[in-house]
């Protein structure tokens, strides 16, 4: 036999049992991004390198480390994406969306990175991201945090996952206290993790979530971001915190808290979980009012979040919180003896479909025994099986066996879809 090929490591294939919590999840994101007036944008999974390299940031983990890139048969540069928000920007700006206007946007899709494999951690991962251009006021910010605390309500998670918020102030800010705090850990530089003696050269500020002990102990007295941060940035965060409250929204302020990405400035966000071990962010997002010209466009504030589907789809499972509605269950199948009864059948499973859209009817195909038929059916797990036989075509009744009692009863083919639809 030949040898079979697997799966790329890290790169994993959802199978039948778990799409439905999938498409659970995906769904009501829909419902809830568009009750806010977010429209759905789709872009492509490959774009040039150099949108990530100057979009997301040189000296960042993924671009330093973490990105699929590979030379196109014309020598030109390629990167599969390793996150959504440079490439939304890249496609709202060439379409022209991004002029003198605000937008409402969310994407859904595959990322990659090349990471260390491990529980919610992936080669190939899934996000869902929300993005806004166009407001540069608090009042967007808070919305799209109220609009994450209503998905996590809907999913049943809000009480168990942790706002953390934190301002990281404008550009020039972070310059002068990346300064201060280069100047500061210099002196300690032989306490730190390799990591972060490398970080100090290119992106400090990452230096600040080192989860190295000897690192954390010097940092404790290291300079504050908080220190550093002016009036315009403060007004901003205790006008972001005033919206939250009135809208009941409980949240803890980590200072430490700073993210991965280059683009961020002002609030910055993470929803954080005590069940998904070291993995504990779900979603996480902040602002970025300097991007859109980073990228060449005219200068634009956004704000904006991404959530991962994978960590999201774990947590779901371990609180066991799927709906039963949820969960892909047979509910009708039907099976059929002779050549009439055979062609009765399809247009018994029809009018079901046709009268109950939310009906799963698994009609079975292939023929054989009653019996064989039979052992189908009680392997679907379906509530009920209809069984049609040339009798019954002849008399225009079916049999309906309710799989749960075994009773069975004949009903006229007329009034089956309503009697199955009550019942369910
Ligand atoms: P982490 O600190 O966990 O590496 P990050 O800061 O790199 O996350 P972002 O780039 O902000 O993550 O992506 C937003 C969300 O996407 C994360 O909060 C997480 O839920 C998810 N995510 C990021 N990287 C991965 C991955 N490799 N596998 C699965 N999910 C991921
Ligand atoms: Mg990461």
């Amino acid at each position: 036999m030949a040898r079979k090929i697997q799966a790329i490591r890290g790169m994993n294939d959802i199978l039948p049992d778990q799409s439905s919590v999938w498409l659970y999840l995906e769904k009501t994101v829909a419902d809830v991004v568009k009750s806010y007036g977010y429209q759905q944008i789709r872009f492509p999974i490959v774009e040039n390198t150099d949108l990530f390299k100057r979009g997301v940031g040189e000296t960042t983990d993924i671009v330093e480390k973490e990105m699929y890139t590979f030379d196109d048969r014309n020598g030109e540069s390629l990167t599969l994406r390793p996150e959504g928000t440079a490439s939304c920007v890249r496609a709202a700006d060439q379409a022209g969306l991004l002029f003198n206007q605000t937008q409402r946007l969310w994407y859904t899709g595959p990322m990659f990175r090349y990471e260390r494999p491990q529980k919610g951690r992936y080669r190939q991962f899934h996000q869902i991201g929300v993005e806004s251009f166009g407001m540069g006021s608090a009042d967007i910010d808070a919305e799209l945090i109220i609009l994450s605390a209503r998905l996590w309500k809907k999913l049943g998670l809000l009480e168990h996952v942790e706002l953390q918020l934190n301002t990281i102030g404008l550009a020039s800010e972070r310059e002068t206290y990346k300064a201060a705090l280069v100047d500061y850990l210099t002196e300690f530089k032989d306490q730190l993790d390799e990591d972060s003696q490398r970080r100090l050269g290119t992106n400090p500020l990452r230096i600040l979530d080192s989860k190295d002990e000897s690192t954390q102990a010097v940092l404790k007295d290291a300079p504050n971001l908080e220190d550093f941060i002016g009036e315009e940035s403060q007004a901003h965060f205790e006008l972001l915190q005033a919206i939250l409250k009135a809208n009941g929204i409980s949240y803890v302020i980590n200072r430490r808290l700073v993210r991965g990405l280059d683009y961020y400035g002002k609030t910055v966000f993470e929803w954080v979980t005590s069940h998904l071990g070291s993995q504990a962010t779900v979603c996480a997002g902040g602002r970025y009012d300097g991007l859109v010209e980073q990228l060449g466009g005219k200068s634009t504030p956004a704000v904006g979040f991404a959530m991962g589907i994978e960590r999201l789809v774990l947590l779901l499972e371990t609180l066991n919180l799927i709906p039963d509605a949820a969960k892909f269950s047979t509910d009708v199948f039907v099976i059929s003896m002779g050549d009439d009864a055979e062609l009765a059948s399809f247009v018994l499973a029809e009018s079901l479909r046709e009268e109950n859209s939310n009906l799963i009817v698994l009609r079975h195909c292939g023929g054989g025994s009653f019996k064989n038929q039979m052992k189908k059916a009680d392997r679907s797990e379906a509530r009920f099986t209809i069984i049609l036989g040339q009798d019954e075509v002849d008399n225009g009744i079916c049999q309906v066996k309710d799989m749960s009692t075994g009773d069975q009863q004949s009903h006229p083919l007329a009034d089956v879809a309503a009697y199955i639809g009550a019942k369910l």
